[in-house]
């Protein structure tokens, strides 16, 4: 996307570090992350295992809270809100795709995704009318009221995403939610993903593979718990000036 386009920022991270443990058992999984993501921007973390990858995006999205430093999500300071809060937020603002899908096998793919819209005191049958909308969003409305265990991989994956993205979502972040996939499953969801951002969310993906970073605005790299390297077509002025004197010189 071109940057001019992009809105306002939606997340930031200032300084942020987590530490697990203590003692001989001390794993510090982010240490001293900035990062800021706007809206209309999708940003690729990428990053060998225990980078950090997933302690980001547990932070990010209010899942966990930082030992150090700030996550500000829409003027909000997660690290400042009690867990009721928190909560509340991750349901109105957050939408979470895990690797493993994590479907409820009792409920079907409507109930699923009208799951958070329930959740956050929406009635039943307004929940199910958003939830067949998010489920036409990522192309699979017509197995609505079929069970996961009676969905391919691809059609599972795709239910929870309509599920991160059902009602207004306007953080969206995604830990490898290619990674059980094929190649052709892969990039339906990343057209997904790259829609919802284009249409107004902020976008966090973390991913292997450079071919799904490719529809990221830029990409991030992580080594343990921290940036060392950030790429994309996204770079400020500043650093496209830097390249053009490299250019020259
Ligand atoms: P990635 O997603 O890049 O593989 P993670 O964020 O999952 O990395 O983990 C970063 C580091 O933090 C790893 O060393 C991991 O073992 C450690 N870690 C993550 N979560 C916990 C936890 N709950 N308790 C202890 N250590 C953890
Ligand atoms: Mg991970």
């Amino acid at each position: 996307m071109n940057p001019a386009s992009l809105g306002p920022v939606l997340l930031t991270l200032r300084g942020v570090s987590r530490v697990h443990g203590e003692g001989a058992a001390r794993v510090q999984a982010l240490a001293g992350v900035d990062l800021e993501v706007r809206l209309g921007e999708l940003v690729a973390v990428m990053g060998p295992s225990g980078s950090g990858k997933s302690t980001l995006l547990h932070l990010a999205g209010g899942l966990d809270t930082p030992t150090a430093g700030t996550v500000t999500v829409g003027g909000a300071e997660v690290s400042g809100l009690g867990l009721a809060e928190r909560a509340a937020l991750r349901r109105r603002s957050v939408g979470y795709v895990f690797q493993d899908f994590n479907l409820i096998p009792a409920l079907t793919a409507a109930e699923n995704v009208a799951l958070p819209r329930e959740l956050d005191g929406l009635g039943t049958r307004a929940a199910r009318a958003a939830a067949l909308e998010a489920l036409a969003e990522v192309g699979i409305v017509e197995v609505a009221d079929r069970f996961p265990d009676e969905l391919s991989g691809g059609q599972r994956q795709r239910v929870a995403i309509a599920r991160a993205l059902v009602g207004p979502r306007s953080l969206v972040l995604a830990d490898e939610p290619t990674g059980a996939l094929d190649s052709v499953a892969g990039e339906d969801v990343m057209r997904v993903l790259r829609a919802r951002v284009d249409a107004g969310a902020a976008g966090l993906l973390v991913t292997h593979e450079a071919r799904f970073a490719a529809w990221a605005d830029r990409t991030i790299f992580l080594r343990d718990g921290a940036v060392v390297d950030s790429t994309g077509a996204s770079a400020g002025p500043e650093s496209l000036l830097a390249a053009v004197a490299r250019d020259l010189g």
